[in-house]
């Protein structure tokens, strides 16, 4: 592109994206048709720039003026083309790509008519200069527009209103790939005047709208004032939802994975994936089923088969809880899991789409996490279909200016450059040509779109709600309004499509449906059990495995994991790593925690299994003892000797993710969900990061199984331990776990050898139950020269869940026993070897939850004698497992013993500040637990 003028030369040294250009292009514009008509900012950069007198009638803009003037100078003030002319198609050009900008500002997006829009003048061909005058002035666009070659102006003023002012408004300029933003263009400007779909395809629609109403209908009729969250007034959510699964299975997908909140779910349920609606009433009539503690209707989900014209489409709609946003990463995690097996890198086959509140998806700060991860290598799926159901009003908020600080409700799509259709939901044809617009996009492009569907809520927030009372203009409105099957309905009459008596035909018989209680959807399929993994599992219960590993392949592989390529030189602190873990592998040297930890992957891999790692500088592992992924020094390239052991070996991937905790969490609960054959694990960076990623942890993890009955065995790596680095860095809340354990709905180990963690991850696997894991892993014992393992015991070992005294003291003379769990474990032996002590013999309960009674009692039983036992923690008195656990410690005691607390007093904060602190709180918990 020619950058001569000075509004070029200064444009060219700014930051501004493509879509911004224009915008300051047209501002530039304005500025020089009325220098006060733009914010003050803008007019004195634009007062800097050279003057230069700019006639009157020759320009259209000002880039065209002052390009024509550089051609014309080079060309030694020889104009080519007639200024006049030339200006007035610059302007008119200008006008269409105004309507590219912001036509979809004065779209017919709202069924209501209430939405106050942002004033958009240059939509306007007036604010070009022309007036009603030359309306029919003809101009030859040169296929500019609409493939056209000569267009007039009246002409062009309603083919922009009908394509960018209609009931669809696109915006797509905020594009920045040139090919994705043509093809969006393209695809909507060849619309004009084209007829969108034909009768058959029509009655579907009309179909399906009569559906969604019918049920709402129907149910509120049978359950008055029961809470369904009806879906009436986006009705067109359910065309829209099955017009994307059949263009889907066009386009190749086999499997979606559908997540959304409440509204409308139950109307999804039965009128998508083909629920039976006889259940549904069953659970209205509050029936139990299953052998969980069950959810309620409105968050279950749901999977089913679903016939297309292009074949059948396996469906899956996530299980939710309240917490609106976050299922969105839970659904995409399991997409991603569908795809590995699959074997589909590039995502063609499996699809997820995203259901949004429009309050919810401006508000919620797990989308923008969600989306921030949409392109990234170890997260992406080839784009997610997110559609809003935007009836524009949260709850009791209306008022936008209570709820976001954006025009759009899917602004936070800009993010992310992801093309928004905004739709109105009184237009079911609209609606469905958004839903194949936004699948050929994902298909094409592999990125996120949006589909805005702008509707309304009929009823209150749940259906024993009074709307009246907080929005009495927005429902006076909404109950004149017809719904948009009667909408339809009538638009198909008078196009002569159908009579009205095949229009109540139709209500009447899709309500005789509901009589029936059977199946509504015409395309249902009994679901194919033959490729679900889980049959394994379903006995639920913690089995024995073999723990076991062959000597010579485990020493095979401990070499194998040491190898890289001779030209993939690496940082030197890691080749001695590496160095000493061939050591170890020679059995030169014990195994440290790192080299176990790899081993654990090794010989899972090794038999076939299939691992992915993911969190924060996972690769490396934060504290620099994992070097899963080696850099090399000079190139930007890795090499990950895990996923190079073989040929037939498992797959390998680990993750640096993105700076998120909350979807991360979310995505590998969603995928570890979906994926029994993998050992899926996220790590946080410090164990309280988990923070972040809460509402995962209670409403999934800890719950999921037993509100939904499904199965979960995602590890957690939470690292932990008081050495001083302050409130922040030190605990990983572990009283948070254990006061969530019941039910054995998790396990909960603080593993304190190499050979501990080598067996807990392999142990995770091997078992054939599917249960979380939440590991409270080390920090300082990652190197600590007593926390070390023997070949031996990774081999022939297993994981001991307690494990008792390992020095040579002798029982009898034993008067405490301590207890702990963790690294204090080590401040302990040392200070007792220290103290040459032999009259406290000290217990590590590896696993707190579910609690091992059974072998804590064979350890104690030869300390039948002793009557003072301790729990020893390094936490605070009202942190740490001490409140949580005490009644499983005490259960094993003697009876005519006593248990008590030491460690540290209770306190606000997690940890002292002071590493002066710290020591002393230290020094004196470890004293107090061996005085006798
Ligand atoms: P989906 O592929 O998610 O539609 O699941 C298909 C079927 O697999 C479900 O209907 C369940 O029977 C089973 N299933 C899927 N995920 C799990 C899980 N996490 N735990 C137990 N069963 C599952």
């Amino acid at each position: 592109m020619q950058q001569n003028s000075p509004f070029d030369q200064w444009l060219s040294t700014t930051a501004f994206g493509a879509a911004s250009q224009s915008y300051i292009e047209e501002l530039y514009e304005q500025y020089l048709h009325d220098p006060n008509s733009i914010d003050e900012s803008w007019r004195k950069t634009f007062d800097s720039f050279p003057k230069t007198t700019v006639p009157e009638q020759s320009h259209s803009s000002v880039r065209d003026y002052f390009k024509r003037l550089a051609r014309d100078n080079s060309q030694n003030g020889i104009g080519v083309i007639d200024p006049n002319v030339s200006a007035r198609l610059v302007k008119l050009l200008q006008w269409v790509n105004g309507h590219r900008n912001r036509g979809h500002l004065d779209a017919d997006l709202d069924p209501l008519k209430l939405w106050e829009r942002m004033p958009s003048p240059t939509l306007s061909y007036k604010f070009y200069g022309f007036s009603d005058a030359d309306l029919d002035e003809e101009f030859d666009i040169g296929g500019y527009v609409y493939d056209k070659e000569r267009i007039s102006l009246r002409e062009l003023a309603d083919g922009l209103k009908n394509t960018y002012c209609g009931t669809i408004g696109l915006e797509f300029m905020h594009v920045n790939d040139l090919q994705a933003r043509t093809w969006l263009q393209r695809k909507l400007e060849n619309l004009l005047n084209k007829p969108l779909f034909n009768q058959d395809e029509k009655m579907t629609f009309l179909r399906e709208l009569t559906a969604a109403d019918g049920l709402e209908r129907y149910l509120g009729a049978k359950f008055p004032g029961a809470k369904r969250f009806s879906l009436e007034g986006s009705d067109a959510f359910i065309p829209l939802m099955k017009e994307i699964i059949r263009h889907g299975a066009r386009n190749g997908v086999k499997e979606i994975v559908m997540g959304m909140a409440h509204r409308g779910r139950l109307n999804m349920l039965v009128n998508v994936l083909g629920k039976k609606p006889a259940e549904l009433f069953d659970e209205f009539a509050g029936k139990h089923q299953g052998d969980g503690t069950g959810d309620v209707k409105y968050h279950q989900g749901f999977s089913s088969d679903f016939m297309t014209d292009a074949g059948i489409v396996h469906l899956a709609l996530a299980f939710n809880p309240s917490h609106l946003e976050i299922v969105s990463p839970v659904v995409i995690g399991s997409v991603r899991a569908r795809q590995r097996k699959l074997g589909d890198e590039a995502g063609g086959s499996v699809l997820a789409i995203t259901v949004h509140g429009d309050s919810a998806v401006a508000g919620q700060g797990v989308v923008q996490e969600t989306l921030n991860m949409s392109a990234t290598r170890g997260y992406s799926v080839g784009g997610t279909i997110r559609v809003v159901i935007n009836n524009q009003i949260g709850f009791t908020t209306s008022n936008t200016k209570d709820t976001r600080s954006t025009e759009y409700c899917t602004d936070i799509a800009k993010m992310i450059e992801a093309p928004v259709i905004h739709v109105n939901g009184d237009d079911p044809e609209a609606v469905a040509y958004a839903a194949r617009m936004a699948v050929e996009f994902r298909t094409l492009f592999k990125r996120d779109i949006f589909i805005d569907l702008v509707s309304y809520r009929r009823h209150g927030h749940n259906e024993a709600d009074e709307p009246l009372a907080t929005q009495p203009v927005m429902y006076r409105l909404i109950r004149q309004h017809p719904t948009p099957r009667k909408v339809y309905a009538d638009r198909l009459i008078g196009e002569g499509v159908l009579t009205e008596n095949d229009a109540i035909e139709l209500t009447n018989s899709y309500r005789d449906a509901l009589d029936r209680g059977e199946c509504v959807v015409p395309e249902w399929r009994e679901m194919d059990m033959s490729a679900v993994d889980w049959g394994k599992y379903l006995t639920r219960e913690w089995t024995e495995y073999e723990s076991r590993f062959d000597a010579e392949r485990f020493k095979e592989l401990a070499h194998k994991v040491c190898e890289y390529p001779a030209d993939h030189p690496i940082h030197a602190r890691v080749e001695k790593i590496y160095a000493d873990r061939r050591l170890m592998a020679e059995g030169e040297k014990l195994f440290d925690w790192g080299m176990a930890e790899t081993m654990a992957y090794a010989t899972l891999l090794d038999d076939g299994h299939h691992i992915r790692l993911s969190g924060e500088d996972s690769g490396r592992g934060t504290f620099f003892h994992r070097h899963a992924v080696l850099h090399n020094m000079n190139e930007r390239k890795a090499y990950i000797p895990l996923a190079n052991l073989h040929k037939h070996q498992g797959h390998f991937e680990v993750w640096d993710s993105v700076l998120t905790e909350e979807a991360v969490l979310a995505f590998e609960y969603g995928y570890a969900t979906t994926a029994p054959k993998t050992l899926t694990i996220w790590e946080a960076q410090f164990g309280d990061f988990a923070n972040g990623a809460q509402v995962v942890i209670d409403q999934f993890i800890s719950s999921g199984e037993q509100k939904w009955g499904r199965m979960c065995g995602l590890v957690l790596l939470l690292p932990h331990g008081y050495e001083g680095q302050g409130p922040e860095h030190s605990s990983a809340r572990l009283e948070r776990y254990l006061q969530l354990c019941a039910q054995q709905n998790m396990q909960v180990c603080v593993p304190s050898t190499p050979a501990q963690i080598y067996h807990l991850l392999r142990r995770q696997m091997l078992r054939q139950i599917r249960r979380p894991l939440i590991v409270i892993a080390p920090k300082s014992l990652l190197r600590h020269p007593l926390a070390v393992s023997s070949a031996e015991e990774l081999i022939n070992g297993k994981f001991r869940n307690v494990i008792g005294e390992i020095d040579p003291i002798d029982p009898k003379g034993v008067k405490r026993v301590v207890f702990c769990a963790g690294k204090v474990y080590y401040d302990l032996l040392e200070r007792r070897r220290e103290n040459q002590q032999a009259d406290v013999a000290i217990i590590r309960i590896e696993q707190l939850y579910p609690y091992p009674h059974e072998e804590v009692r064979s350890i104690l039983a030869e300390f039948s004698h002793v009557t003072d036992y301790v729990w020893c923690q390094e936490e605070p008195l009202n942190q740490g497992a001490w409140y949580c656990s005490r009644h499983n410690f005490g259960a094993d005691i003697p009876p005519q013993a006593t248990l008590r607390y030491v460690g540290r007093p209770a306190s606000a904060s997690p940890a002292v500040g002071y590493m002066s602190l710290h020591n002393e709180q230290q020094r004196a918990l470890v004293t107090e637990a061996l005085a006798v």
